[in-house]
């Protein structure tokens, strides 16, 4: 009689607690009705720092976080190098903010299509678009479209796991391969084609990629940039990394480095240093340890400076195959970071059969009821207030376009948190009126048969991957394809 009357009564109160706060399906109290609600689009970093700082900021507010992909963290899973674990620390964070009761995940919801923006206006109080920059940038020349040309984001997705990129098997059977560009990506993509196979059984890096890296060809990795060596974009870590890569030797042109010396003195310090790196590893004759590791090497990574491609030149005999690049050769006007790189009339041709294009990442837009600025490839904003859309945000690399590292979009992606907050105290952003949240837009996604993954789903897919990691002495082993993370995930 005790025990039925205390289950009437737990049961009683579930159901009062569950009509004040609502249930969701992830199991999460949804928070009171009248709490503000606010989405985020994309699972990023920029979504998570995002959901991350409304969540301390205010106690009353619910943010949910809707993802493409089945699988959460964007960039820092399908972007950062397998061989930098470290950097991939930053997950650690993002869970523990997936984790609160105030946050719920929905993967695999493709905003734009499955869900419009116009809807989750409607379901929310305010929406913040955090869904990066997919886009990539064509090079615009000839023969962009022969076989053995790629671009980076596209080889960086093949060898972590991105599902859209798992058929692109990049031929790896030439011998010299041209990276263009000279950012932190481009160094990412030279430092795995020449890493040694051991180092790379160690990381996340896929099956897949790893058995065609084993079996690869290339011993010769060039990385092209238009202007000079004190305007590389790519970071001392990077170069350092090159410099110290096992089995590989530098190989510059002395030329490429007249007069830096004599400009050192009025290099800013971390400029400074990076550029005396790479004097040392072009000019200087080195020590007796590093003559004899550089005598036995068997693969070679030169950085290329004043050029830029012409023409991708198409192989003769193999019709369809990239035989080459065409470069121009540029001179340099002005100084400093803000100088230009001016064609001089002359090119060079360089055989190789693999040409990755690494020249920037750029937003697309996902809804037509989206203000969106094509020329510079960002959402019109005014420190995250989306203008002209009151209600409406944005973060990450959407809101300030495909630079600078996670710890930058952390700043930024705090920055509109705190607009968003600074709207919701002045009123200008109206949050007293009801709004239903994930239950409505769960409601529409169930009518169109789109099934979220939610957190703890994830969770599962997480689990399963460090399982089959751990089996052959990796950190992890990627699924790579939505079908199979939705079946793990049990949808
Ligand atoms: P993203 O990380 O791209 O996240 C956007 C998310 O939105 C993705 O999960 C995507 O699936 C989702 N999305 C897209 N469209 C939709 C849609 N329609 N509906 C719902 N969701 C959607 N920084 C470092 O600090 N260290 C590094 O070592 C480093 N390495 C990098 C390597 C590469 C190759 C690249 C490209 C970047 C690297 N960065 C690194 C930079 C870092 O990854 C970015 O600063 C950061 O990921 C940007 O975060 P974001 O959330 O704006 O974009």
């Amino acid at each position: 009689m005790l025990f039925s009357g205390l289950k009437w009564w737990t049961s009683r109160s579930l159901w009062i607690h569950r009509l004040h706060y609502g249930i969701n399906g992830g199991g999460k109290a949804r928070y009171s009705s009248c709490s503000p609600k606010v989405c985020i689009v994309g699972g990023g970093p920029a979504g998570f720092y995002t959901a991350q700082h409304l969540i301390k900021a205010r106690p009353d507010v619910a943010v949910d976080v809707y993802e493409r992909l089945p699988v959460p963290f964007g960039l820092v899973r399908f972007g950062v190098a397998p061989d930098h674990p470290e950097v991939k620390n930053v997950i650690n964070t993002f869970t523990q903010t997936a984790r609160h009761e105030r946050c719920s995940f929905y993967g695999n919801v493709n905003v734009g299509k499955d869900v419009s923006v116009e809807e989750l206006r409607e379901a929310y109080h305010a929406v913040v678009l955090s869904y990066g920059a997919e886009g990539n940038r064509r090079m615009g020349v000839p023969g962009e479209d022969l076989s053995g040309v790629y671009s980076a984001k596209d080889f960086v997705g093949w060898y972590n796991g991105l599902p859209s990129c798992r058929e692109l098997g990049p031929d790896l059977s030439c011998e010299t391969a041209v990276i263009l560009g000279q950012g932190n990506v481009a160094l990412d993509v030279a430092r795995v084609l020449l890493s040694p196979i051991d180092f790379l059984k160690k990381t996340d890096i896929t099956q897949p990629a790893l058995e065609a890296l084993e079996a690869s060809r290339v011993r010769r990795v060039l990385i092209v940039g238009r202007r000079g060596p004190t305007q590389i974009a790519g970071t001392i870590k990077e170069i350092r990394e090159m410099v110290n890569l096992p089995n590989t030797r530098p190989d510059m042109l002395a030329a490429d480095f007249e007069g830096v010396k004599e400009s050192l003195q009025d290099l800013p310090r971390p400029r400074k240093r990076l550029t005396e790196l790479m004097l040392k590893a072009a000019l200087e004759t080195p020590g007796e340890k590093e003559q004899e590791r550089r005598e036995k090497a068997t693969k070679v990574w030169g950085l290329r400076f004043y050029r830029s491609p012409v023409e991708i030149l198409a192989d003769p005999e193999r019709s369809g195959r990239t035989a080459g690049i065409r470069l121009a050769v540029n001179k340099l006007e002005g100084s400093g970071e803000g100088a230009r790189a001016v064609l001089t009339g002359e090119v060079e041709d360089v055989t190789c059969g693999l040409v990755i294009s690494s020249i920037g990442y750029k937003s697309l837009p996902i809804d037509a009821s989206v203000p969106f600025d094509s020329r510079r490839a960002i959402v019109p904003n005014h420190m995250g207030r989306i203008q002209e859309a009151p209600g409406l945000y944005c973060s990450g690399w959407l809101k300030t376009g495909p630079t600078g590292v996670i710890a930058t979009t952390l700043n930024n992606s705090f920055d509109t948190a705190r607009s968003v907050m600074e709207d919701m105290e002045s009123g200008t952003l109206n949050t007293t009126g009801v709004k239903l949240g994930s239950q409505s837009i769960n409601a529409l996604l169930e009518n169109r048969g789109v099934k979220p993954v939610t957190f703890s789903e994830w969770e599962k897919i997480d689990s399963e991957e460090v399982r089959r990691g751990e089996a052959i002495g990796k950190p992890r082993e990627k699924l790579l394809t939505v079908e199979e993370m939705l079946q793990v995930a049990g949808k």
